[in-house]
C-alpha cells in the first residue's frame, strides 16, 4: 500500500526537494502532501511536481506556528492518516545577540522547535493508536554542536534533538520511529537569506571588537565554507528518502561525511573542551590552518567527483 508522507516547508529548499523526491518514485510507493505556510509560494514546487501533481503529490496550506492551520491540514486528509511526518520548516538567524532581539528569537523557537512540538501533538496521538508512524525531522549538526554566531538557532535545533531523545523510549513503544537528519551547511534559499539578513544587520549594539569578529571573520568565512563544505538540498533530500525506505530507520543521521570530523570531536571529549579549542582555533588563531582545512576538503570533493565520473558508464 502507498504511504501518506506529510512534508513542512515545501515551498523551497529541502522540504521542496524531499516532496518532489517522493513523489517522482518509480515505484509510486507514496502519496505526498507537500504542506506551505503560504500558498502563493507553490510556483516552484508545481514546477518540480510536474505530472504528479495531483496524482502522487498534493499541495496543502500548513503554518507550523498555528495550531489552527495543522490541525485544518490533517483533517483533509483521508482517515488523518500520515504514515510518515516529514518535519522540516524552519529559519535561521545569526549574529551577536546583543544585536537579535527576544522577538526575533522568539520565531526562531516557535517555529524549529514548537513547530515540531504543534505537528507531534495533532499527528501523534493517530500513529500511536495505529502503532505505526515514522517522524523524520530535519536537524542540524547544529543540534550536536554550537557554532559561532549561530547560538540562538543552535538552541533551537538541540531543543529539538533534546525532544526528540526523551520522545523516542515512548515511541519504541508503540512500535514508533524516530529519525534525526542532520545536514552539515546546505546551499538554499536559506543559506542565502540568513547571510544577507547577516549582511543587513544594525551592529550598533555590539561592541567593536565583536562587531568585527562577526563581519570580518564569520561573514567572511561563511560563503567559503557553503562553497566547499555545501550539500545539495537534493542531496539531502536523497539521504532522507533513503531514510524512509529502511525497516530500521537509525535514530540519527548525518548527510555529510565532509562534516563528522567536526561533530565526532563532541563525543571524543566527555569534557567538551576539544570541540570548542578545535573551533575556536579554526576561527580565530590559525587562520592559515582553516584555509588549509578547506583546501584539503575541496581536494576531497573533486577527487570523489572526479572517481565518480570515471565510473559513468561511456556514452
Ligand atoms: P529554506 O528557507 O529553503 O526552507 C525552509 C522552509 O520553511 C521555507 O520554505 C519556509 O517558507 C518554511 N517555513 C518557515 N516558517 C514556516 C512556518 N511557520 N510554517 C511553515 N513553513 C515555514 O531552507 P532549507 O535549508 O531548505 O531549510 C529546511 C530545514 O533544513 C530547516 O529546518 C533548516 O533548519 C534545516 N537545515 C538547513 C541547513 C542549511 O544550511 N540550509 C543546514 C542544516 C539544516
Amino acid at each position: 500500500a502507498q504511504k501518506t508522507v506529510l512534508v513542512t516547508g515545501c515551498s523551497s529548499g529541502i522540504g521542496l526537494a524531499i516532496a518532489a523526491k517522493l513523489a517522482h518514485d518509480e515505484e509510486r510507493r507514496f502519496k505526498v502532501y507537500a504542506t506551505m505556510r503560504n500558498l502563493d509560494k507553490q510556483g516552484l514546487l508545481v514546477e518540480a511536481a510536474g505530472k504528479t501533481l495531483g496524482r502522487t503529490l498534493e499541495i496543502k496550506q500548513l503554518d507550523v506556528c498555528s495550531e489552527e492551520s495543522i490541525k485544518n491540514c490533517v483533517d483533509s486528509i483521508p482517515d488523518r492518516r500520515i504514515d510518515v511526518l516529514v518535519s522540516n520548516a524552519g529559519v535561521g538567524l545569526i549574529g551577536p545577540i546583543e544585536c537579535q532581539t527576544i522577538e526575533e528569537m522568539k520565531t526562531v523557537m516557535d517555529t524549529n522547535f514548537f513547530g515540531l512540538v504543534r505537528l507531534l501533538k495533532e499527528i501523534l496521538p493517530d500513529m500511536k493508536k495505529r502503532k505505526s508512524g515514522h517522524v523524520v525531522i530535519i536537524s542540524s549538526v547544529m543540534g550536536i554542536q554550537g557554532i559561532l554566531f549561530n547560538d540562538v538557532y543552535a538552541a533551537s535545533k538541540f531543543a529539538v534533538e533534546g525532544f526528540c531523545e526523551s520522545l523516542a523510549i515512548q515511541a519504541l513503544k508503540f512500535k514508533l520511529q524516530i529519525s534525526l537528519i542532520e545536514p552539515g551547511p546546505v546551499v538554499t534559499e536559506f543559506e542565502q537569506k540568513v547571510f544577507e539578513d547577516g549582511m543587513k544587520m544594525d551592529l550598533s549594539a555590539a561592541d567593536k571588537e565583536t562587531a568585527d569578529m562577526f563581519t570580518d571573520v564569520y561573514l567572511k568565512n561563511y560563503k567559503q565554507i557553503f562553497q566547499s563544505l555545501g550539500q545539495s538540498a537534493e542531496e539531502v533530500a536523497e539521504h532522507t528518502v533513503k531514510i524512509i525506505l529502511l525497516d530500521n530507520p537509525p535514530f540519527r543521521h548525518q548527510t555529510n561525511t565532509l562534516y563528522t570530523p567536526m561533530t565526532t570531536l563532541k563525543y571524543a571529549d566527555p569534557n567538551g573542551d576539544l570541540p570548542i579549542d578545535t573551533f575556536y582555533k579554526m576561527v580565530f588563531q590559525h587562520d592559515k590552518v582553516f584555509n588549509a582545512s578547506l583546501n584539503f576538503i575541496k581536494l576531497l570533493r573533486w577527487r570523489s567527483k572526479k572517481s565518480f565520473d570515471l565510473g559513468k558508464p561511456k556514452q
